[in-house]
């Protein structure tokens, strides 16, 4: 039967494709019959799983003990995930469904827990609701024993390029990340908000996807034919004929406009009153180059180097590090690539991050970014001595995300001075004048511009996290995705101030959040005084083309008549007007 499902719409572009339907997060389990003899080894196999992760939690509890000041609010979370364990719903139901089911432990365990966090989504109180998070986390202890290390997720046989659709209940940085390789046409997921780090990276994958379906991953069936609109945010399950047809004319209608954007790709930036803009881009991991050749950005404008840090049981090196940095640095020789330092934490788990393991009551609000680094220094310093060496080999530039204090920026550029005392005294070769930026991404940061403005030589605006705090919305959580307005008034006048003081001072301002990439935002960046964009390579022949129409001096007076209002549909008016 056909039917829609309506969420938000993440990254443009249509998809007509075949379910591939992934497990939880991180938890893509393969799933095999068991023969009759092998019953009892599974059975084995799953209790023994129990028994370790049992062990484990005990250990945690009396390590926990031994340090005060978490002793309680971890024992507390220790007895409620070791409550889970011996649960029968848990601990039983996974056995009788590998008895009656002859199906392997992991994929008996996995589909319980589905059904338990569908169950915990609908209750009514609060609390209990986010309980789901302790049963997927003990879940994943469980599985991650039986199979001695996280699944990654697979290509089915069989489906070609561009083919398969993933469907998840909740798609992780990590898990999208993946996708690089996989080659997949579009995802979709139940959970998550438009600006978070899953739905950047699908539209720096370029793949159609909708987010925020709330009950796709239930109501879907392996194989199902689907179509992703990601430009209107609807996932079409089973489509009719007609359907088809007309979404697969679309498609190519989209494709078409997309080639003939090519044409842009060797026109300077420049506005009608001739403006020169500089168009830069955000990458990933180094493969992402290539994009960034084949439309001929000027150069890097934000590199979120945490995305090197996931998918992996030990951290990445400093050997490792410069290797990865000065590959890009060659790789757009005469060009800037601006390296941004470990922006983990919140949304950006990785496994090997110290401290990120904890259980944290506000991850957007915690030991994220630069605190993390400025708490373990010795990771902070590996990866600054791994830039550093890395801008001997091109026009590196670096960039410290999440900045809010003047100390933390002080902090910093001693950190960074370390870093170059210990690579003087060991002779090795860095750029001495390499510049130091800083992300305007904390609206204290924008409000109090001083510091950076004294002590930095670049700023760029992080729209995503300034939307995020200034209005106090979660950027993944889909419940608030609606109040997530890049219009809002306040938002506006945060980067128009920013824009402004950064000019007045002297120093370069760049945006390099997602409202660098909308086409739809660019005059009124260029109207604010914005000179430099940083987006992913996909969007930059888009934003281009809206510069080469627009005339800079035009959209001045009209910008600052609508940064004025206080109402964010007057705003959208003004909005509207800007294109005249
Ligand atoms: C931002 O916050 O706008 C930004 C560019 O950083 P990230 O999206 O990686 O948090
Ligand atoms: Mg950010």
């Amino acid at each position: 039967m056909s039917f829609a499902l309506h969420g938000y719409a993440v990254a443009p572009g249509i998809a007509i494709g075949h379910a591939h339907l992934v497990s939880h997060a991180k938890l893509e389990v393969a799933q095999y019959q068991l023969r009759e003899r092998d019953i009892e080894t599974e059975l084995a196999r799953f209790d023994a799983a129990l028994a370790t992760v049992r062990t484990e939690l005990s250990l945690l509890k009396s390590e926990a003990g031994a340090s005060p000041g978490a002793a309680a609010e971890l024992s507390a979370f220790v007895d409620l995930q070791s409550m889970f364990l011996v649960d029968p719903l848990l601990a039983e139901v996974p056995r009788e469904m590998i008895q009656t089911r002859r199906c392997n432990a992991e994929w008996a365990l996995v589909q319980q827990m589905e059904q338990l966090v569908v169950q915990f989504d609908e209750m009514e109180d609060a609390y209990l609701r986010e309980r789901k998070q302790d049963i997927v986390q003990v879940v994943e202890r469980i599985l991650k024993v039986l199979l001695g290390k996280s699944r990654k997720i697979t290509r089915r046989k069989g489906a070609g390029d561009g083919d398969l659709i993933i469907v998840a209940h909740d798609l992780s940085p990590a898990d999208t990340i993946q996708f690089k390789r996989l080659k997949i046409g579009g995802f979709a997921t139940d959970l998550g908000g438009g600006t978070s780090h899953t739905a950047i990276v699908a539209r720096s994958l370029a793949i159609p996807a909708v987010v925020g379906l709330h009950h796709a991953r239930p109501l879907l069936r392996d194989n199902d034919l689907l179509i992703i609109d990601g430009t209107r945010g609807v996932l079409i399950v089973d489509p009719d004929a007609r359907v088809l047809e007309e979404y697969r004319l679309r498609k190519s209608e989209m494709e078409l406009e997309r080639s003939k954007l090519k044409r842009l790709k060797t026109s300077r930036a420049a506005t009608l009153d001739f403006e020169e803009i500089s168009l830069v881009a955000n990458i990933e991991l180094p493969q992402d180059i290539d994009k960034v050749r084949e439309v001929d950005a000027d150069g890097i404008g934000l590199f979120r180097t945490e995305f090197l840090f996931m998918n992996r049981n030990e951290l990445p090196d400093e050997d490792e590090q410069f290797e990865t940095y000065r590959s890009v640095a060659k790789a757009l020789p005469g060009k800037v690539v601006t390296i941004r330092t470990l922006d983990s934490g919140a949304d950006k788990r990785t496994r090997v991050m110290r401290g990120l393991d904890r259980r944290e009551p506000n991850p957007a609000l915690g030991l994220r970014a630069i605190r993390y680094c400025l708490a373990e220094p010795q990771i902070f310093l590996a990866q600054l001595r791994a830039i550093l060496r890395a801008s001997h080999y091109g026009k590196v530039r670096l960039l410290i995300p999440m900045l809010a204090h003047a100390h933390e920026i002080k902090q910093s550029l001693i950190m960074i001075e370390q870093a170059k005392e210990q690579l003087r005294e060991s002779r090795t070769k860095f750029d001495e004048n390499i510049e130091i930026g800083g992300m305007i991404e904390i609206p204290a940061a924008a409000l109090a511009l001083g510091p950076f403005l004294k002590h930095l030589d670049f700023l760029s605006i992080g729209t995503n996290d300034l939307i995020q705090y200034t209005l106090a919305i979660d950027r993944t959580d889909e419940s608030v995705a609606y109040l997530y307005d890049p219009l809002h008034p306040a938002v506006l006048r945060l980067v128009a101030q920013t824009i402004e003081r950064g000019a007045r001072a002297g120093l370069p301002v760049a945006v390099c959040g997602e409202m660098a990439g909308d086409a739809s935002m660019t005059r009124l960046l260029l109207g604010m005084g914005l000179r430099q964009f940083s987006m992913h390579p996909s969007q930059l022949l888009e934003v281009k083309q809206q510069i080469l129409r627009s005339n800079v001096s035009r959209l001045r007076p009209k910008v600052t008549r609508l940064l004025r209002y206080d109402d964010a549909a007057r705003v959208r008016e003004q909005l509207a007007l800007l294109d005249d």
